[in-house]
This record gives structure tokens, sequence and C-alpha cells, in this order.
């Protein structure tokens, strides 16, 4: 068994069932079996997850950064004590491999365990006024309760760096994970709960996404949205939060460019896709979309991710020998399928299938071929907008200026990698891209450290580092005009 049986939603230090008392299914990708029955939450477990959050407010947000931090370590530590549970949670309801989902669980301890440090540095600024006898600090505090909304291909990655930002901040947190995958953040909930974290601070509600958002949407308790996913959706909410005005952060959609120079080590160009395209079977945000190599080794490039693409073992992500596990949905598979069709159509050569394939384990799950693309039109859907599979389309380029400028021509802005031995052409690309991250001769360039985010259609605010903090605290400047003798 992967989880409590029922799975249940946390509102309040509770593990209760949906107030409707209705439930869906949760299906595991590889398979389509059945995994198991989640609360179907509604408007009313929404408000009653917002005042559980509400009333813990006070007491959390007074409490100091340290103790905030203590709670953060402990929950970092279970994290990393049950790695391997959560891990086949991760695997059964997003499908990746297993050794995919452990490196999710122990990054996602990491996030933990960094803004349980990060919790003592709430720090605010003492201001030089131009009046000698005013005095002016800025304090930050914490905002209210945060309302977190994520996706399904990280789904404890990213429910657990929104959570630990807002937590360490003083914030009190209500969340709802998508619905592909809610287990994993029910296993996350039930940690924070067995970690002390108090009743009401986390509360996790799994359900249809429209009256759970919405009603946290029209509270005006609820002072920040925390939100990764679409940039279809996450437009729709910015709309929604202005409402009440909310102040939101967005980690939205992307279309990375992969610059590879002629003087690029073409191992580690051809390695860094394995990593950071085939991983998630290409359902990363950040994962590189548009791939320009230099005309002089584009021929030679494509015949060596071919060699790498051959060789990735495709199947379920239990296996060992799994490199690759299936889509997340039949939707996703056939979307990707579709925009593969419409590029060959406009004259793309297609090496491999980019259709649905069985495997030996199973004919069922929707599993795809990797597959590559070459000579795609640069207004082909499948580069314009973010692929979500495991498509890699390769495209020519002749001269820096134009690799720069076909880069930028996205209406998105989030990851980017350059590839070059050129220190000064490696700075001057990246500096030119526009994106929230740049990897050089680098295919994982996220850390915990380290600011992610976006700007244009990817979105705005930032997750990690010390900004990922500042999403969740409000500055008040407090003057003090002295009257007292000198
Ligand atoms: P999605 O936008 O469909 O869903 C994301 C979350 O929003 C889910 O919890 C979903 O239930 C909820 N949601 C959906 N419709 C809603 C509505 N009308 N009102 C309120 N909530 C709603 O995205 P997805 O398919 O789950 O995830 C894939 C997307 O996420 C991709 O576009 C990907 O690029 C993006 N993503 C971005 C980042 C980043 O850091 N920028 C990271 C991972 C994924």
């Amino acid at each position: 068994m992967l989880t409590k049986e029922p799975p249940l939603q946390l509102i309040g230090g509770e593990a209760v069932p949906a107030a409707s008392g209705r439930s869906f299914a949760v299906t595991d990708p590889a398979t389509l079996e059945h995994l198991a029955d989640v609360p179907n939450g509604d408007a009313s477990d929404a408000a009653a997850a917002a005042d559980a959050a509400a009333r813990a407010f006070p007491a959390w947000a007074a409490a100091s950064g340290r103790a905030r931090g203590r709670f953060l370590f402990k929950l970092s530590e279970a994290m990393r004590r049950d790695d391997e549970r959560l891990a086949a949670i991760i695997t059964a309801e997003a499908g990746k491999p297993l050794k995919q989902a452990l490196g999710e669980v122990r990054s996602a301890a990491a996030f933990v365990g960094w803004y349980a440090e990060e919790a003592k540095r709430a720090n605010g600024t003492v201001v030089a006024s131009a009046d000698p006898n005013r005095r002016i600090s800025v304090i930050r505090q914490p905002a209210g309760v945060a309302a977190a909304i994520t996706p399904w291909n990280f789904p404890l990655g990213l429910l657990a760096r929104k959570v630990a930002a807002a937590l360490a901040a003083g914030c009190t947190v209500v969340a709802k994970p998508a619905s592909e995958t809610p287990l994993i953040a029910l296993a996350f909930a039930e940690l924070a709960t067995r970690a002390g974290i108090p009743p009401g601070v986390l509360n996790v509600v799994t359900g249809d996404p429209e009256p759970i958002v919405g009603a946290w949407m029209d509270d005006r308790r609820i002072r920040r949205l925390s939100f990764t996913g679409s940039t279809a959706v996450g437009q729709h909410l910015a709309r929604e939060a202005a409402r009440t005005l909310k102040r939101a952060s967005l980690e939205l959609g992307g279309s990375a460019p992969y610059v590879v120079f002629d003087d690029a080590d073409i191992d580690l160009a051809v390695e860094g896709l394995l990593l950071s395209k085939i991983r998630n079977a290409g359902q990363v945000c950040a994962a590189p979309n548009r791939i320009y190599v230099h005309r002089s080794i584009h021929d030679e490039f494509v015949t060596r991710v071919r060699a790498m693409v051959d060789a990735v073992g495709v199947g379920n992500g239990r296996d060992p020998q799994s490199a690759m596990g299936p889509l997340i949905s039949e939707s996703a598979l056939r979307n990707v399928e579709r925009l593969v069709h419409d590029a060959r159509a406009a004259g793309a050569g297609v090496y491999t299938g980019g259709r649905w394939i069985g495997t030996p384990q199973t004919r069922r799950g929707w599993f795809m071929q990797p597959t590559i693309v070459t000579g795609v039109a640069d207004d082909a859907e499948l580069v314009v907008e973010e692929a979500f599979g495991p498509v890699l389309s390769i495209m020519p380029f002749a001269s820096f200026g134009e690799a720069i400028a076909r880069a930028n021509d996205t209406r998105y802005g989030l990851g980017a990698y350059v590839f070059t031995r050129d220190l000064d052409r490696a700075q001057r690309a990246a500096e030119a891209i526009e994106s929230g991250i740049v990897g050089i001769n680098d295919p994982l360039p996220a850390s915990v450290e380290a600011p992610f985010g976006g700007s244009k259609a990817s979105g705005y605010g930032r997750e990690g580092g010390a900004e990922g903090l500042a999403e969740f605290l409000e500055e008040k400047t407090i003057s003090l005009q002295l009257r007292g003798e000198r």
C-alpha cells in the first residue's frame, strides 16, 4: 500500500474526507490502474481550510523565525528518512522513473531544509533620513494566509518549495495539488503533521480546481497566491486575484532555447539533452524546447543525439532499466502527437514514431518514444508553444546574432541553455537571452540557493533563494520622530 487508506485532506490539523463525502480516482499513467480514491473537496472544504489557516496565522506569525525553522528542519529530516516511500508514490501517480522521483524527494527536502535556515533571516533595513530628528526603519512581516496551487510534473518539489518559503516567512498555507497527483501532497501533509507543525498552519484540499481556488481568490484573508502551472490558467488566476488585490507569484510555461555553438563540447551538449529533456519525459517547464545548433556541427549533433535517443529505455518507472516513463495522460500524449504530426505535415523531418508506443511490461500506459524533429519551421506550434513531451526539435543557425534573435523570438522567458567553450561568447549570450535562468554548459541550472522564475508569458515572482522568502513578506516602514533633548 502506498499511502494511508483512504487518503484524506488536511484541514485544521485533522485528516478529513470531503465535506460532500465525494471522492475521485487517481490512476497510474504507466498501467492505467486505479491507485486510490481521494476526497473531492469543493468550496466548503476550501472555506474550512481558509478559516483554519486564518485562525492559525497570528500565533505562527508571532513565533520567531528560529522557532518556525525548527519545525521545517524536522519536516526536512522526515522527508529524507521516508524518501523511498515518497518516491514510490510519485512514480505511481506521475509515472517518472524511481531514480528521478528519488531525486525530486531529495531536492524537495533540501528546499525545506534551506528555508528552515532562511526563516532566521527576514531582516529589514535602517534608512538614513533627510530629517536629523527622524529615524526610519523598514521591517518585513509575514503577509498573511498564502494559497499554493501546484501542477503534476514535480508534484512534491513544487509544493514543498512554496510551503517551505511561506511557512518560513510566517505565513500559513492553504494548498491545492493537481488532481493527477494528489497522493504525494497528502503524504507530505501527513509528514508535516508528524513533524509537529501546528494545526491550521498547513492545509491541503484536493478536488476540482475551480470551486476550491475560486473560493480562495474571493477570500480577503488570503494575501498571497503562489501558482505554478500553465500560462492560460496563470493569466486567469491573475485576473481572479485582482478582485481582492492579492499579490501573485506565477511560475508558468516556457519554450526554452538550447543553443549549441560550433566550439561546444558536443558530448556535454548531447548528454545535457538527456538530463534536461528526457528527464520526466520532457514534461518540465524549463526543458529545452528549441535546440539551435551551429550549422557546421548540426548533422554530427543530430547523429549523436539519435544514438543517445536509441539507448533510452522507455517503460514503467518502477523498472530500474527505464530512463523514461509515460506521459501523464492520454490528452497530454495526443497533444504531443498532434504537434509532431503538424510539424511533419509542414515539411519537418521526424525520426522515430512521434506516437504512442506499447512496452513489453504494459501495452496500456501513455508511453511515447523520444522523438527527434529536424527542419522544423520557426512558426511551427511544436516550437512556438511548449511541447511538454520527449520531442527534440533541432534547428541549424549560422551566426551568434541569429541564434540570439531566434532564442528571443518567443512569448516565453523561463529557461535557456548555452553550450560553448568561449567565455566571452557564453557571457554575452547569457546576458542577451530573455529568460529567468540560463545554464552555461549546465543542463540543470536551477538550485535551492538561487531564485528561479520567469519573465514575459512565463510569469513573475521567484522561488528559491532569499527572493523566494521575500514573496511571502510585506515591508513596513516605521518612522520615529524624535522630540527630546539633544
Ligand atoms: P495547469 O495550469 O493545468 O494546472 C496547474 C494547477 O492549477 C493544478 O493544480 C490545477 O488543478 C489548477 N487549475 C487548473 N485549472 C484551474 C482553474 N481554472 N482555476 C484554478 N486552478 C486551476 O498546469 P499543469 O498541466 O498541471 O502543469 C503543466 C504546466 O505547468 C506547464 O505549462 C508547465 O510549463 C507549467 N510549469 C511551470 C513551472 C515553473 O516553475 N515555471 C514548473 C512546472 C510546471
